[in-house]
């Protein structure tokens, strides 16, 4: 089996992976790498561009993973795409977003490259697309090369219970296995249940690394943590401030929604108008819309109908009243150009505001820098916004939707495969990983895949 890190970077950054097995190839994932801008924001295609492959796998639907898939489709025009049939309904929507930020991005930072593809482009390829459940054995070798008799590799995908219809993908071949866990959690979240990876076993695994450098906090409970939360928002408004959670359209925002939904249904928050983004409301009304076919709690729950949702048109953010209100806005790390950012330039100097972050943000972002600055710190929140004074409070609350370290290690005890591979992981995330996996199983090899090098495993 060959693979190759397409990523052009060694941190998290855009998630590719090329697969050669028994003659047949494989891309999983076409990701955009979130902090780098035009075309080295891509996965590096061009190293294998000359190869037919044969089929493209799509783990989930967040950017880091699809972000780059109409270009990974002009350079294997045959290849047809799967994925789950959750995120074949949010694929397109995602893809048709990312044109707008880019067409934005190129106007507002110059950015000439920008987009990387059309709206026509996006229209155009989602033919190829392809929805499957999960658990079911997908044949994915391309059509001219099947021969009869002879059997062809398959597919199946797995629930990883990380965003709506996020999947682990199981190639199997006639010799070997090889298992891809995308991004994976494996503790229940509010709405999604933990991923469904029972009694897999692969002779090599692809493995996410993201919280290798973060041990969980001693004693941490979810559920205390949701409460914090709700405490939080309670007290900036006793005292006449505005709440701004900045999140990710997809996953981050309707599980908090979900959260808040809880807690006003427990008496524990008032009922209130709450702030989100467009793109935010469309993926919570498939999640409503799908609630039947998730793998979830709450499957009755509607969050469109049991919160108060208002949509922000653009540039509202600028000018409204601000006091008493609650935003659940993207993006969760705040980059330029988005509500969450320009929301947060304008709360930092009031201390009465909380901004309350809720998931990973990258210390080269604004909200990277945002969740670093100290009470009455002036810092440089972004080049747009230029200098900030952070006087407003800020928190940071941990409810990740990403396996913990101990839990992944512990996956790989039941994988039992001859080599892991680790991506989707800092520096040293992945040195961590690769210390506890030579401990435990001294005889497993552990890869760590430099990009762009050919792995055979
Ligand atoms: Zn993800
Ligand atoms: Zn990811």
């Amino acid at each position: 089996m060959r693979i190759i890190n397409l990523n052009p970077d060694t941190g998290i950054g855009a998630s590719a992976w090329f697969v050669e097995l028994e003659g047949h190839r494989l891309l999983m994932d076409a990701g955009i790498h979130p902090k780098r801008e035009g075309r080295s924001a891509l996965p590096m295609f061009a190293l294998v561009a000359q190869q037919e492959v044969d089929a493209i796998a799509i783990s989930h639907c967040h950017h880091d993973h699809v972000g780059a898939l109409p270009v990974a489709v002009r350079h294997f025009p045959q290849a047809h795409v799967l994925m789950t049939e959750l995120s074949y309904f949010l694929v397109e929507r995602v893809l048709h977003n990312s044109v707008n930020v880019m067409s934005r991005q190129c106007g507002e930072l110059g950015i000439k490259e920008y987009p990387l593809y059309s709206h026509d482009e996006v229209d155009e390829i989602a033919a190829l697309f392809q929805g499957f459940r999960y658990n079911r054995e997908i044949e994915w070798a391309a059509f001219h090369k099947l021969k009869p008799g002879v059997l062809s590799p398959t597919m199946e995908l797995y629930d990883a219970g990380h965003a709506l219809g996020s999947a682990g993908i199981m190639v199997r071949g006639r010799h070997e296995t090889l298992f891809y866990t995308g991004d994976v959690c494996f503790h229940d979240q509010t709405i999604l249940k933990s991923a469904r990876f029972e009694d897999i076993k692969a002779d090599v695994l692809i493995m996410e690394t993201t919280r290798g450098n973060r041990p969980p906090a001693p004693g941490f409970s979810r559920q205390a943590e949701i409460d914090r939360l709700a405490q939080a928002i309670d007290r900036v408004f006793q005292r006449g401030g505005a709440v701004l959670i900045p999140v990710f359209a997809l996953g981050r925002t309707q599980e908090i929604l979900a959260m808040l939904a809880l807690e006003i249904k427990a008496g524990k928050m008032r009922q209130q108008p709450i702030y989100i983004g467009g793109l935010g409301r469309v993926f919570t009304e498939i999640y409503d819309l799908e609630a039947h076919r998730t793998h979830r709690h709450l499957q009755n729950l509607r969050l469109t109908e049991t919160l108060n949702l208002q949509v922000l048109e653009k540039g509202q953010v600028d000018t409204m009243r601000l006091a008493g209100r609650l935003y659940v806005l993207t993006a969760g790390m705040m980059s330029e150009n988005t509500p969450a950012h320009d929301l947060a330039a304008r709360m930092a100097q009031d201390e009465k505001n909380g901004i309350f972050f809720v998931g990973y943000a990258d210390p080269d972002t604004p909200g990277g820098r945002l969740k670093a600055s100290k009470p009455g710190e002036t810092f440089l929140f972004s080049a747009r916004a230029g200098e900030i004074t952070r006087n407003c409070e800020v928190l940071d609350f941990d409810l990740t939707a990403h396996a913990n370290r101990d839990e992944l290690l512990d996956f790989v005890g039941v994988v039992e495969p001859r080599a892991v591979v680790l991506g989707h992981g800092e520096d040293d995330s992945r040195q961590w990983f690769e210390e506890q996996i030579r401990a435990r199983h001294p005889k497993m090899k552990v890869i760590q895949a430099t990009p762009g090098l050919n792995v055979e495993v």
